[in-house]
């Protein structure tokens, strides 16, 4: 049973920062407004997200790495987030199936902090012996996740992820890409026992400095905006916000951050349409920089395609590219004259 259930968990958790996505959107959840990360080794010997949002209540800790079960669900009792993404509640217990998992988390209200240690989906003891109980500790509002080791387990996932230097810009990627799309967020970054952060950013910052604090000062100046939405009764309505690069900007290969419901996700189809409108404007071997973040009804995503993969699909999809698209191209046309 654990052998299928560390099969299951790397499905969700395929490197150090597919589980940093998971633990950075838990954190926002909990409307953190300073995020801390800590990486050694690419994030495979330690990855650390400390922050300052609501932190866990001392009763739901026993059932906090549960896969999503009934009683998660009833006592978390947050059904938005299931329509939202379809169905949820899978990370921190993935998490726990393949790495060592310890929480340390203190509500608003609670006198103390309580520090928990999970495997294999349930509480353990720090020591043989002791009691798996959260034990009453020192800290901060919040919560900090600490994931060690991951993949001590599944040799194999393990071998495959050597290089640690990539792992590491891997989360800086991740970490870049929610930082521009949290701006009021201060996130930051560092190697442990590194005194220099690798990626910070202050909070209360705006989408375009954030963009251009973080992917260059020379984007700023070819950079567009536009705002196309859509409301009809009775229909799906949703909302985009788009930064885009003018004719100026010469990226190597186009940079796409595409935001569905504050989630990052991957579609080769709005990649694709995106691309096809700067054919022809932008000279062969040069593409732009994206961001695109788009609201729709929760109900429409396909609730069939699990949100850790990376392809996403919605209702309605080649509509609304289609209009976000011809929004963007008329918008390039017009600055061009
Ligand atoms: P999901 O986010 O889909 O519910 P997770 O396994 O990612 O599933 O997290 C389980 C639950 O643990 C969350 O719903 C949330 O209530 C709680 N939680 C996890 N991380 C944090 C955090 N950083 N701050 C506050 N609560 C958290
Ligand atoms: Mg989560």
């Amino acid at each position: 049973e654990s052998l299928i259930n560390r099969i299951a968990a790397g499905e969700i958790i395929h490197r150090p920062a597919s589980a940093l996505k998971e633990l950075l959107e838990n954190s926002l959840d909990a409307g953190a407004t300073t995020i801390r990360v800590t990486v050694k080794d690419g994030g495979l010997k330690l990855l650390q997200i400390q922050d300052n949002g609501s932190g866990i209540r001392r009763s739901d800790l026993p059932i906090l790495a549960e896969r999503f079960t009934t009683s998660k669900l009833t006592t978390f009792s947050d059904l938005t987030k299931l329509t939202t993404y379809g169905f949820r509640g899978e990370a921190l217990a993935s998490i726990s199936h393949v790495a060592y998992l310890s929480v340390v988390t203190k509500t608003r209200t609670s006198t103390c902090a309580y520090k928990a240690l999970y495997s294999d989906g349930k509480l353990v003891p720090a020591q043989p012996g002791q009691s798996e109980e959260p034990k009453p500790c020192a800290g901060n509002d919040g919560t900090t996740i600490t994931i060690e080791n991951l993949f001590f387990n599944t040799p194999t996932r393990l071998s495959a992820l050597r290089n640690t230097s990539e792992e590491y810009a891997r989360i800086l990627d991740v970490l870049t890409k929610y930082a521009i799309h949290n701006p009021k967020v201060s996130f930051m970054c560092k190697k442990a026992g590194s005194s220099s952060p690798d990626l910070s950013t202050p909070s209360a910052s705006t989408t375009r400095h954030a963009i251009k604090m973080l992917y260059g000062p020379s984007i700023e100046k070819d950079l567009l905006q536009i705002a196309v939405n859509e409301d009809m009764k009775g229909e799906v309505s949703w909302s985009s916000e788009v930064y885009f690069t003018n004719v100026n900007y010469q990226a190597k290969k186009t940079i796409l951050l595409l935001f569905i419901n504050s989630r990052l996700v991957e579609s080769t189809r709005i990649k694709r349409a995106i691309e096809n409108v700067y054919t022809g404007i932008l000279p062969k071997g040069v593409s732009p920089f994206v961001y695109l973040s788009l609201k729709i009804d929760p109900r429409s995503v396909d609730v069939n395609v699990h949100p850790t993969k990376k392809e996403v699909h919605f209702l309605n999809e080649e509509e609304i590219t289609m209009q976000i698209c011809d929004t963007l191209q008329a918008k390039i046309a017009e600055k061009s004259h």
